[in-house]
């Protein structure tokens, strides 16, 4: 083909190309090449328009696959142009915004964050839009049903497809279970803080607590040596000493009791009681105490005699009301103080017993009125209320109601007096005779005959207060420091009435001395004792063959009454 030739066809493809007409006299003897090149070129363009329309569908594909990702990903996505106003969302987001699509596009994303969290949102917007770097920020979103949630949003910034405006991916997490447990983990840290500071402080005026009666049972032991001491003063020291050994052993109680409590050992010894007789009883009591104060004690019974037998524990109703009592007086320095029960009906149909202890006292202030019940909590030393005590009482207290059933509370005014309430559940039992241990000091035990008594004791101070309290009940006192002598000893001598059985003795401990008298003589009346009645003590005792359980120090009345109750008329 020449040169010619050449260039007219590419003069005529053009032309077909734009659609120009062709003028066909200019290309006679070529017209053959030309529809022949035409031809091709249709095929060439068919192959193109192919190839453009199977583009055309993988690009659609791929949206598709894209959006189909954006809107079931994991995490719920807002797409917000530059001026807050939502432009996008994935269904994960309207799911967690409990909300359609369409209610929310077209919408500013502030109207989604809740009122106390915009000052961030608008921090972190303005960061992201101004450093171009990712963001994230902890805040809390709405939902439609006005319900909040807690949200981490990390922002991206990226450029609109089209127009390439920037506009901002937001990509949404609900860590609301995360920010639950943060905050019950930083609540239990600070409690945690807070039991370690108060149990420094309990510590410090337990230390005080015992220190105190300790300095003077020794201070006025040191001084009852001197030997010009007149009568009077000797007799003063020594009402000293037993003050404070009392008020130490008061100490002691409570901190064996709470243990007792915390690590869930106390028992309940449930037995049909008269509470009446212990109303009585407390009052009768407390009255010379409150009397010596320049004050009035009254006390009231709701219910006649006969219906006034309930299944409860007796000892530890007598220690609650004790305790309230007691504290009336420290806590009163005129006026007076009425304590008692009444019967409400419940809500359900129910009978409770409705105790209080009213005082004229010093009251308690309103942000106090919870904290007294708490354990350690009143233990605080800075507390200018607390008087000498450990701190303990009120929580004891409030734990034996707790058991019983009943539940505690107090109403109080400062400078006018406080009323302690608490209940029991008022379950009526039918009168029976009781036998009452408590023997007042008045009743004598002149028909309790004389007895032959074998004391196991290892400690030589305990042993003595033992012998000197049961002297004038026994005609013959034999001792022994250990178990094995106390087997021997009961061996040969069948006629002794009583051991009082030692529990921490040497060789053999009080429960197996029991256990072997038992074998050989099964009516000597054996009780045990010891120095601290720990969970499960008065049951291993019973279980090894004892008669009774006593608890140290040893009070002359309480054994006194042990005495009356298995020797009485003999
Ligand atoms: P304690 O009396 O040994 O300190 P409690 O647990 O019995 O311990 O009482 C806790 C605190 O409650 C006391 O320190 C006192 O501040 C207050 N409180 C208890 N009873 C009374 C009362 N009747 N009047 C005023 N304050 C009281």
């Amino acid at each position: 083909m020449d040169d010619k030739s050449i260039r007219l066809r590419e003069q005529a493809k053009n032309e077909i190309r734009n659609g120009m007409k062709i003028d066909t006299s200019l290309y006679e003897t070529d017209f053959k090449v030309l529809i022949e090149e035409l031809s091709i070129y249709q095929i060439e363009l068919e192959h193109q328009n192919q190839e453009l329309y199977k583009s055309q569908e993988e690009i659609q594909q791929s949206k598709d696959r894209y959006l189909d990702l954006f809107d079931n990903a994991p995490i719920g996505y807002l797409i917000v142009d530059k001026n807050g106003w939502i432009k996008g969302i994935n269904h994960t987001a309207c799911l967690l915004l409990e909300s359609s699509k369409d209610e929310l596009t077209n919408n500013k994303i502030t109207k989604i964050i809740h009122p106390d969290f915009q000052d961030i949102y608008y921090l972190f917007f303005r960061t992201l839009i101004n450093q171009k770097r990712n963001q994230t920020c902890d805040i809390k979103l709405q939902k439609s049903s006005n319900a909040f949630f807690h949200a981490r949003i990390q922002g991206i910034r990226q450029s609109h497809v089209t127009s390439n405006e920037p506009e901002f991916r937001l990509a949404i997490i609900d860590v609301t279970i995360q920010k639950e447990m943060e905050f019950k983990l930083l609540k239990a840290k600070e409690k945690a803080q807070e039991n370690d500071k108060l149990k420094t402080a309990f510590l410090a005026n337990m230390s005080h607590e015992i220190r105190t009666p300790m300095n003077g049972i020794l201070g006025f032991a040191d001084l009852l040596k001197e030997p010009d001491l007149s009568n009077e003063l000797q007799q003063e020291y020594i009402k000293i000493i037993e003050k404070s050994g009392a008020r130490m052993l008061n100490i002691i109680n409570d901190i064996v009791d709470i243990s007792k409590i915390e690590a869930g050992l106390m028992k309940l010894e449930i037995a049909e009681s008269n509470i009446n007789e212990l109303v009585e009883f407390i009052y009768t009591f407390f009255k010379p105490e409150v009397e010596a104060k320049g004050m009035v004690i009254s006390f009231k019974n709701a219910l006649p005699a006969k219906d006034a037998f309930i299944k409860t524990d007796r000892e530890k109703v007598y220690a609650i009301l004790t305790n309230l009592v007691k504290n009336a007086i420290k806590y009163t320095n005129e006026g007076s103080i009425e304590f008692g029960y009444e019967i409400v009906e419940t809500r359900h149909a129910l009978s409770l017993l409705q105790f209080y202890v009213k005082d004229t006292g010093i009251g308690i202030p309103k942000d106090r009125q919870e904290a007294i019940f708490e354990r350690f909590i009143q233990a605080d030393i800075s507390d200018k209320m607390a008087r000498q005590g450990a701190g303990l009482g009120l929580s004891i207290t409030k734990a034996y109601i707790e058991m019983l059933g009943g539940t505690i509370w107090v109403k109080s005014e400062v400078e006018k007096g406080s009323t302690f309430y608490f209940t029991l559940p008022y379950n009526a039992v039918p009168a029976i005779l009781f036998e009452d241990l408590q023997l007042t000091p008045s009743e004598k035990n002149d028909h309790v005959r004389k007895l032959k008594i074998l004391i196991a004791e290892d400690d030589e101070v305990s042993e003595m207060l033992i012998s000197i309290n049961v002297s004038e009940y026994s005609k013959e006192v034999i001792k022994t420091a250990t178990g094995n002598e106390a087997v021997e000893i009961c061996r040969q001598n069948p006629d002794i009435d009583l051991v009082l059985m030692d529990i921490q003795l040497p060789e053999m401990n009080g429960y197996e001395a029991t256990r072997q008298i038992r074998r050989f003589n099964k009516d000597v009346i054996i009780i045990a004792q010891t120095a601290f009645g720990l969970s499960g003590d008065r049951e291993k005792a019973m279980a090894a063959g004892c008669n009774d359980f006593i608890t140290k120090p040893i009070n002359k009345i309480e054994l006194q009454a042990f005495l009356r109750k298995y020797f009485k008329n003999q």
